[in-house]
């Protein structure tokens, strides 16, 4: 576990050795788009996206909210969101299409149904999480990011390759304590950063390397 974060790949934003989340631990960096431009909505934003969504709900009778959310559902927004400027997609970097953007309001919604504590522990989560995911994110393996910056996800359908380095984390771990502080012996590279973060081979890590110079020289 320890030995991970020594040899972990660098952000390609600012630079610091990834940790083990989706998001780069120091600017927020979406670490699987290719293009570096897709950052973490921050928590803050997240709670005033909620309560925009409970206030338009109210003022629209639920209609209005209704229509709305259909209009920006296929963006990866609720009204709410839309507004504060952020957008789900999901943890693979696949943008969301309108049913699955169903499916997890509805997993947030529906089991506050049956046990009543389920929506304060369900978004309060995002506030301890290394991801800042709610239990319905975890559910519906989405994400939440900061609409400005991850367009680019919508237009391709898909964030591409993963970068070189860089694993698909599990669908769910409990939270680990990883280190605040980085040991200075991180920052020695990322050439044999696959041997301890990667199940894949290293080969194939070293291939794709290969593979950029090649790219370069022809
Ligand atoms: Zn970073």
């Amino acid at each position: 576990m320890v030995a991970a974060a020594s040899s972990a790949p660098l952000c390609r934003s600012c630079g610091h050795p990834l940790g083990p989340g989706l998001f780069c631990a120091y600017c927020g960096l979406f670490v699987l788009d290719p293009q570096a431009t897709t950052i973490m909505a921050s928590r803050v934003s997240r709670l005033g996206a909620s309560l925009l969504n409970a206030l338009f709900i109210i003022l629209t009778l639920g209609i209005g909210w209704v229509i709305w959310w259909f209009i920006v559902a296929p963006r990866g927004q609720n009204p709410g969101k839309a507004v504060v400027g952020l957008r789900v997609i999901r943890t693979d970097g696949r943008p969301m299409d309108t049913g699955w953007m169903f499916v997890r309001g509805l997993v947030g919604f529906v089991p506050g149904l049956v046990v009543g504590l389920w929506g304060i522990v369900d978004d309060a989560w995002l506030l301890w999480d290394q991801n800042a995911q709610t239990l319905h994110d975890k559910i519906a393996s989405t994400v939440v990011v900061r609409a400005h910056g991850s367009e680019h996800l919508l237009n391709a359908g898909w964030a591409g390759q993963l970068p070189a380095g860089v694993v698909q984390p599990g669908a769910y771990a409990p939270p680990l304590s990883f280190p605040a502080t980085v040991s200075p012996q991180s920052s020695s590279g990322i050439a044999d950063s696959s041997r301890t973060t990667s199940t894949k081979p290293s080969a194939k890590q070293s291939s794709n390397d290969f593979s950029e110079w090649d790219r370069v020289r022809s």
